[in-house]
């Protein structure tokens, strides 16, 4: 295959605590530019505060999402991440881990750092309702809601099938800081 028929890969990467609107967008965006090889990060994190959801269940989410927006399952290659104690190595790592990418999108200011001094085009996604549509607002809401009723407009419909399991949603009731 000549370079100019090789396919375009984007590479996104995230905590996806959980996947919610605004990855969505994020995906979309980056889908636009090409194939889309999406790195769940902290893989090795799970039922703990800021990591309620454990890797299996964030892979769960992010293909039941693609799936319910009807995109082409081809076109993505989703793999988990675990963290590491050194950023260049972590680059290093997802670089063996995936199949090759040629621009990053991100808007993590260190991920854009890490992968621009290795040469790579990284693109900023535009925001999608950052007030609300951010990680750390979600997992606050569930802990102080235990429902997801608030949240209709920001987790995606196969996403909340997910977070209403008995035992996630036992576990994110029982969350006390
Ligand atoms: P995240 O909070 O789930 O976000 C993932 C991506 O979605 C980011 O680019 C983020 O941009 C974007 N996004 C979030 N909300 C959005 C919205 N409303 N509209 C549009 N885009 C939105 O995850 P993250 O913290 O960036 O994940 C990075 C992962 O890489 C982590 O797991 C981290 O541990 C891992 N990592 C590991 C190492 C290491 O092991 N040494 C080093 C670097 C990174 P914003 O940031 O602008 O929200």
């Amino acid at each position: 295959m000549s370079s100019s028929e090789r396919p375009i890969r984007v590479l996104v990467a995230g905590r996806f605590q959980p996947v919610h609107s605004g990855h969505i967008s994020l995906i979309e965006q980056a889908l636009e530019l090409g194939d889309v090889v999406i790195v769940v990060g902290s893989a090795e994190k799970g039922r703990s505060w800021d990591d309620p959801f454990t890797c299996r269940e964030r892979l769960e989410m992010l293909k039941a999402a693609i799936k319910e927006k009807g995109w082409d399952a081809s076109r993505f290659t989703i793999i988990p991440v675990e963290d590491i104690h050194s950023n260049e190595l972590w680059v290093a790592k997802v670089e063996m881990l995936t199949p090759e990418f040629h621009t990053v999108m991100t808007g993590n200011r260190l991920v854009e750092h890490l992968f621009r001094e290795k040469g790579y085009t990284v693109v900023r996604p535009k925001a999608f309702r950052p007030e609300v549509c951010s990680g750390r607002y979600i997992r606050e809401k569930l802990r102080a809601e235990k429902s997801l009723s608030p949240l209709r407009s920001i987790v995606p419909p196969s996403v909340s099938r997910i977070i209403n399991k008995p035992d996630v949603l036992r576990f994110i009731s029982s969350q006390k800081r």
